[in-house]
This record gives C-alpha cells, structure tokens and sequence, in this order.
C-alpha cells in the first residue's frame, strides 16, 4: 500500500469540515443552493489556509448530481471522478510553472468546448500572480466574456500582484491564517476516525497545531514528519518535540531568567548548549516567542490563565512564579524581539549569531532607544538605586529623580570614580568604612549622651554625627553656641573624649565642625544615623 501524504488523507470532504473560513464558506454554499454561480473567482491568502481545498469541494459541488444543502454527495460518477482525479471538468493548472502566454492560450482554446458530461468546466489556477503579463493577457479575454459552463478559480498568496484588470472581474475570498484551536480541532475530527494507527497524545497535538502557525497542510506535514519516526505507536508530547527539533519548556525558563537577570554569558551558554543538542534554532526563537506570549497571558489573565493557555501544571506553576518577576511592557519587548526575529531568521545563514545579538540586546536595554526599552532602562537605574540602598547607601530623593537619562550606571561610575561626582556622591562612598567602635557609638548615643552632664548634653544631642578623615567621629554643630561650647573650651573637648572613653573603653578622636544650618549639613556631611540606623534594620 503507497503511503498517502496525511493532508491529502484527510482532506475535508464537506464544506462544515474546512476550518476558519466559515464566511467563505457559507457564501459559497448560498450560491450554489440558489444557482448563482459566478464565473471567475479569486481566492487570497497564505499557504494551507483552505484555499485549492474550498476550490475543489466548489467544483465537486457544481457538478454534483446530488448536491445536499450546497455540499458535494460524494458518491456520484461526477463525485468520485473529481475526487480520483479523473474528471475532465476540473482542470489544475500551477501557474508557477505554466506561466508563459501558450500555456494560457491552451486553455483559452480548450474553454471553448462545452463539457462533454456534467454542467461546469472549473479551472483552478494555482499561485495566479506567476502569470507573465502576456499570459495575464491572454487570459482576460475568457474572463471577460466567459462561456456559461466555465468556472475560473485563480488562487494566489500574493494578491498585490495581479494586475487591476483581472482583480476587477473576479468575486474575491480573503481566507484566513488559522488559530491554534481551528487546526487542533479540525486535527482531532479528523484523526478521530483514522484508526488505531494514527494515536496521538492532546499535547503532542495541540503543539504540532501550534507549530503549524496558522496554515492547516503545515500541520499535517509535521504529523507526517513524527509519523514516518514513529509508525504504529501512540504519538507523544516528547517524540513529537523530538522529531520536530524543538526543546521542552525548562530551557524558556532558564532563558528567561537569564535575560531578567540581564545575564549575557548565561544566555549565550544555553544557546550553547541548545546549538550542541542539534536542536533547529528557528523553531527554538518561535517556541520561545510562544513561551513569553504564555507569561503574558498569565501575566495579564490572572486566575483565569488556566483556562487560556495549554501547559501542564508544573510548567504553570513556573510561568506563574516568573509572571511575578517581570513587568508586562518588559515582556512584551521580549515578545516582539523574538517574533521579529523569528521573521528573519528562517532563512538566514548565521541564526546562531542573530540569536546571541537578540539576546544581548533584550540584557542591554541602554543599547537601544525605543519606549519600551527605555522602560526597562529606568527599570535598570531603580534596581540599582535598590541595590544601592541595601548596600548601605544612602540616596537622596532629588538624586535619583534628577537622574539624566543615557547614562544607565551614572551613579556607580560616580561612587568608584569621584571624579565628577557631586558630593553627595563622594559622601556616600564613606559609610561601608564605618569602624565598629563608631557603630556602636551611634546607634547607643541617646544612652551615652545621657551620661554627659548639662548643658554638654543638649549640646551633643542637637549635634550630628558624622564620619571625618581616616575614620574618625565627626560632631557636627550648629554655627553659635553650640558649635562655641566645643571649639573654643578646650576643657570640653577633653571632658567629652574622657566621657567617650569611658564609655568605650577605647580611645576616640573627635572631629569638631560647624554648619549654618541644617541644609548645609545635607549637602556635605554623611548622616552616621541614618546608615547606621539602616544597617540595624537590615539586620
Ligand atoms: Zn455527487
């Protein structure tokens, strides 16, 4: 026995079985029931969307000596002789490789025979916009002035390149790419009756629907593809991964860690490692784009994300948890890159690179200058102004706000460089230094001031504390009184530095300033209390 290719097998027999062209279709069906046929028709659209299929149930119906409701019996002579391929009223010509004004003028000629059985003579020319222009020539004399028993059906993929004249006398069908349910279901009504050799588990099928991207022949070739690997046995989830070179679903989520994380070298290891599994490159960028569309959605959907989209619960689980981990405009920056991408590398040479350069670019927002990247931009300055934060410094509100676009790392380069930086910058480098007996002092110096006798006491309690040269404590005093009390007596330095050590049990030198005020002190100082109380409370 040959083998039938699986899109011929299965191919619909009924209108009701042709998926997502439903207006089409019932179009169609209403013309025929009321005996309004037209006599040239253009059908549009992409590979494997129905087009040459909805053609010959057209013309098996017209000819039908028992049509029922507008489909074909598919019993009669008429019926089984279109359907074997022997009948002489429907005539296939490919126009890819019959482009030329002869070909066109065979059939010109041959139009002017009535049919010697049956009421219509249907010409199906296949990728229509091939046709040179003498051949199109050629051709629209017939269209004009057709005789009553002949049917043209020019189908094409690319409408944009059929002349205006030939488009003017046509009736036009624009058929559409599939959804994933459209060609999953119409694969499970059709491999239901197929019998024990053609098993297949839900979600092997639903990817090879998905897989298929739209174009119902595309499906079925892939079915044919894991069959020819795996005749006789119940088709599964990972033979079905495994023939068609793609990668489970853990690689997404590593990947997609890597770019949150803004991980250059992990990214680029794992394609290493999905390059050294032999594993196809272009199916892998659109699995992915599939993978960020499912955290999208759970992103977006919420509770509800079960019911929109298709994976095991372990792998739901996941996506929920790194749904937690990115903002939608981020993801959706993702989605688009590599729905791009896969555009472009289906036929490129080195798909490896533009993968690694994809992925640099999604790491690297500052690269790039559209909304969405700007985004994760500003995204990149708070991490690390958080970063920031936790490791000790403090950020002042105007700093981050007055932050220059352009310049994503500004404030490390500050801290590690000082040249340049503002003094806030320079002051917030200090604190990591902080000595621990000053620590100590810090956050215990409600209770050592207490120990300090009137009027040093309020003195020291309206001071600031600071961190001066190589480490030591700086006191920093209002400009007048209080400022006079230390600077100018002597007496009460000492007091104050006994005091200290007593309270210590080490010795402290103290650095003594005064600032006018309390702005002048934000703008040069490092507030000891702040860092060291936020150091407590990370703690
Ligand atoms: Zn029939």
């Amino acid at each position: 026995m040959s083998y039938t290719a699986m899109y011929r097998r299965f191919r619909p027999s009924h209108f009701e079985e042709v998926k997502g062209q439903e207006a089409i279709v019932t179009t169609l069906k209403n013309q025929i029931r009321a005996d309004r046929i037209g006599h040239a028709y253009l059908f549009c659209g992409t590979r494997g969307t129905g087009k040459t299929t909805i053609a010959k149930l057209f013309a098996k119906s017209v000819n039908c000596e028992h049509p029922v409701d507008g489909d074909p019996c598919g019993e009669c002579r008429s019926c089984r002789a279109i359907a074997a391929g022997a009948s002489m009223n429907v005539i296939e010509i490919d126009a890819a490789s019959n482009n030329g004004v002869d070909n066109i003028r065979e059939i010109v000629d041959e139009v002017s025979y009535s049919p010697a059985e049956g009421k219509y003579k249907v010409y199906i020319i296949d990728e229509v916009h091939m046709l040179s222009t003498g051949a199109f020539n050629a051709l629209l004399k017939t269209l004009e002035e057709p005789p009553s028993y002949v049917i043209f059906i020019l189908a094409t993929t690319e409408a944009n390149r059929i002349p205006v004249t030939i488009l003017s006398r046509c009736q036009r069908y624009d058929f559409k790419r599939l959804t994933v349910e459209q060609i999953e279901e119409r694969m499970r009504e059709a491999l239901a009756g197929a019998g024990e050799d053609l098993r297949i588990e839900d979600r092997a099928l639903r990817y090879l629907a998905k897989a298929a991207d739209g174009a119902m022949r595309d499906a079925w070739s892939l079915l044919d593809q894991c069959m020819a690997f795996h005749f006789g046995q119940e088709l599964t989830y990972d033979m079905v991964l495994d023939v068609l070179g793609a990668v489970d679903t853990g690689v997404f989520s590593r990947l997609l860690r890597h770019i949150l994380n803004r991980d250059v070298a992990g990214c680029i290891g794992l394609l290493e490692e999905i390059v050294l599994q032999g594993r196809d490159l272009s199916q892998f960028v659109v699995d992915f784009a599939w993978y960020l569309r499912n955290l999208l959605l759970v992103k977006t959907s919420g509770e509800d994300s079960e019911e929109v989209i298709d994976i095991s619960g372990e792998n739901l689980a996941r996506l929920k948890e790194e749904a937690q981990m990115a903002e939608p405009d981020a993801i959706m920056r993702y989605i688009r890159s590599f729905s791009e991408l896969s555009g472009r590398i289906r036929f490129a040479g080195q798909k490896r690179i533009l993968i690694e350069m994809e992925m640099i670019r999604l790491c690297r927002p500052q690269m790039e200058t559209q909304d969405d990247a700007l985004l994760d931009r500003i995204r990149n300055l708070e991490q690390e102004l958080e970063e920031l934060k936790k490791g000790g410094f403090s950020v002042l509100p105007g700093q981050a706000a007055g932050m220059p676009a352009g310049q994503d790392g500004g404030i490390q380069a500050a801290l590690r460089e000082g040249g340049g930086a503002t003094d806030a910058a320079k002051r917030e480098a200090l604190p990591l230094a902080v000595p621990e007996e000053i620590r100590t002092l810090v956050s215990r110096w409600k209770e050592f001031t207490g120990r300090a006798p009137q009027p040093m006491r309020t003195y020291l309690r309206r001071a600031k504390l600071s961190l001066g040269g190589e480490n030591r404590l700086q006191l920093v005093l209002e400009d007048g009184p209080d400022s006079d009390y230390f600077l100018k007596e002597e007496a009460n330095r000492s007091a104050l530095e006994a005091l200290l050590e007593n309270f210590l049990q080490k010795r402290v030198e103290v650095e003594y300033r005064a600032v006018k005020n309390r702005a002048e002190f934000e703008g040069s100082y490092v507030d000891l209390n702040q860092v060291i109380h936020m150091d407590i409370e990370e703690e």
